[in-house]
């Protein structure tokens, strides 16, 4: 468990990075100098983010320079220029304006990541409205709950997923008015429309009308983790923290090859697979395709993507294959690779290291937060299994809640609390959708809880624990299932581990872990007492499972998390409760 920092230092690095000295940048931060790097509106009419993720670049010297770069599952690969991507996005919002969708209203967006998903959603932000996405593989329920809950007046979606899913609901959805099908070329009837043919006839020039930094801009449904998806709202303002980010944690530079494999669908895909990269003007990759070890390797070689944000459950995938990317491909373009999502495991971070020739830098943030909060920096040394430092302009604390109206900042460090952030940062979510109250109890005097546990070592990294929910307790101990899904994954035999707390008169919650081995490894009674015995030696008998479980896969959510909470309910023979989310392929 002892695993050894990576050490950065200025011989390190290629480029200089934008962030040199983090605790000089930390104690200098503004925002209002943020805000001053950005443009505005022009005429002070306020702040719009696609008018810093498009328009100020289409007008500007980068107008020729690809902003997107779609690569289609059949290989087809488009180019959007800046000054294409305006044009594009000045007829979607063209297209709103005309079909009386106005400022505040939902634009919901239900595909794959085909190019006119993107272009819908900075359309929709030019038109003052709000943009919603779903994920493509969602059944017709939870569509029909996030369309219905978040009062849906347009969707964007294509004509299979319609009719398989959409059709059926139209009924209960009365104030769906407009459905655009991105892949006919006429309309179907009244309300169901061809995108193309509206596109073609709308105007390519659109002036964005005045946009208070305040209006309300994204609606992003929570991965439904821990529970019920909840809809974070976001407002434009937000835009300073995707670009602050951009700058700091993906260290974007001019003529960057970005590539973030979220979907939007999931709240990653939005701000760091739409917005940050464009605030930045440097090229962003867009793959169709879902997770797909060899292609992904050829698209960093081909594209020659130099920062590249996944998520703990790719690399993991990757982790267990057998491929030799350095030899095999030539990744010499990537200069920085992040992950966010889940914890990623220490031996996640070093494989990065070894096979890719860098470490993968860890992040934590939330479809509440908007944007990262904490982050492994391409100047700091890493410590593998540690999320990082806050960003600038970000205080965290861990803080203990003494009641409903107080809390106490744990100054001390190693000691566990819960993970709070000093409320007032520009993309902190401005409500929770319809559940006032939920979300008034998310903020206790000036910090917002995040509803994750996490400590701080003596030189100021976060670790993060678990999420409150999923914390065991157990013969008096707090037990966060990261640290035993980490020292279960360090066993050559392991793939992945998901660990839950089973109720027991005797301990409190008894330890359990559900397995999934690498490939070509057969599970039997030697190999399980072998994985247990590895555990206790490492963590001690206290916090070791007590039982372990092979299992093919673990149920996760479509953005890639482990759904503990379903192992646990199986287990137990609970109602499953809400599984809108998980993966089912
Ligand atoms: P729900 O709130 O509906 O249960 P969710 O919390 O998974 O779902 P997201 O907003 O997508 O929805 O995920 C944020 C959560 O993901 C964080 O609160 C944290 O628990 C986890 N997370 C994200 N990044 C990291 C990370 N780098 N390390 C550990 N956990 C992380
Ligand atoms: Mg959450």
């Amino acid at each position: 468990m002892n695993w050894k920092p990576i050490k950065k230092s200025s011989d390190t690095w290629n480029i200089k990075p934008n962030l040199p000295d983090y605790h000089q940048t930390y104690s200098s931060f503004s925002w209002e100098k943020i805000r001053r790097e950005l443009d505005g509106l022009p005429d002070s009419k306020g702040l719009n983010i696609a008018h810093e993720a498009v328009d100020r670049h289409a007008d500007g010297l980068l107008r020729d320079h690809p902003a997107i770069r779609w690569i289609g599952s059949d290989g087809t690969i488009l180019d959007f220029t800046y000054a294409r991507l305006k044009e594009e996005t000045n007829r979607f919002a063209n297209v709103l304006k005309q079909l009386g969708i106005q400022k505040g209203d939902r634009v919901f967006v239900l595909a794959g990541r085909i190019p006119e998903l993107y272009i819908a959603a900075l359309g929709t932000l030019k038109n003052g409205s709000v943009f919603c996405p779903l994920f493509s593989a969602f059944g017709p329920e939870p569509i029909f709950q996030r369309l219905s809950r978040g009062n849906a007046k347009l969707l964007v979606t294509t004509k299979p997923l319609y009719k398989q899913k959409v059709a059926g609901l139209m009924d209960r959805l009365p104030q769906l008015q407009n459905v655009l099908l991105a892949d006919v070329d006429e309309d179907m009837d009244k309300t169901v429309r061809s995108l193309s043919e509206q596109m073609t006839k709308a105007s390519k020039t659109f002036t964005i009308p005045p946009t208070d930094p305040e209006q309300m801009a994204i609606l992003h449904f929570t991965s439904g983790t821990t529970g019920m998806p909840k809809g974070a709202v976001h407002v434009h303002n937000a835009v300073l923290t995707h670009y602050m980010t951009g700058k700091y944690v993906m260290d974007f530079h001019p003529g960057d090859v970005f590539w973030c494999t979220a979907d939007p669908g999931w709240v990653t895909g939005t701000s760091y697979g739409i917005i940050a990269p464009l605030v930045h003007g440097v090229t962003n990759i867009i793959d169709e395709t879902d997770f797909d070890a060899k292609r992904w390797y050829e698209i960093l070689e081909n594209q020659k993507v130099n920062i590249w944000y996944t998520a703990p459950t790719a690399i993991r995938r990757l982790m267990r294959m057998e491929f030799e990317p350095r030899r095999e491909y030539d990744l010499s373009h990537l200069r920085l690779i992040h992950s966010v999502g889940e914890p990623l495991n220490p031996e996640a971070v070093v494989w990065g290291q070894k096979k890719l020739g860098l470490p993968i830098h860890d992040n934590w943030w939330q479809t509440e937060t908007g944007g990262i909060m904490i982050a492994n920096f391409a100047s700091v040394d890493i410590r593998p299994g540690s999320m990082g430092f806050p960003l600038p302009g970000i205080e965290a604390a861990i803080v203990r809640r003494v009641n409903n109206d107080k809390v106490e900042v744990v100054k001390d460090p190693e000691v566990q609390g819960d993970l709070a952030l000093r409320a007032g940062w520009p993309s902190m979510f401005r409500e929770y959708l319809h559940d006032e109250e939920r979300y008034r109890k998310c903020f206790v005097a000036g910090w917002y809880i995040t509803g994750d546990l996490a400590r701080r070592d003596a030189d100021g990294y976060f670790w993060f624990i678990g999420r409150a929910d999923d914390i065991i307790k157990t013969s008096g101990h707090m037990v966060g299932p990261f640290e035993v899904e980490s020292t279960l994954m360090e066993h050559p035999a392991v793939a992945e581990a998901g660990v839950i707390g089973i109720p027991n008169p005797m301990i409190g919650e008894l330890v359990k872990a559900f397995v999934t081995l690498k490939p070509k490894i057969e599970a039997d009674e030697k190999l399980r007492l072998d994985i247990m015995g590895f555990a206790r030696k490492k963590l001690g008998s206290a916090v070791a499972p007590k039982e372990i479980e092979f299992q093919d896969n673990l149920p996760k959510t479509r953005s890639g998390k482990i759904m503990r909470r379903l192992l646990k309910a199986r287990e137990l023979g609970l109602p499953e409760g809400d599984i809108s989310t998980l993966e089912t392929s």
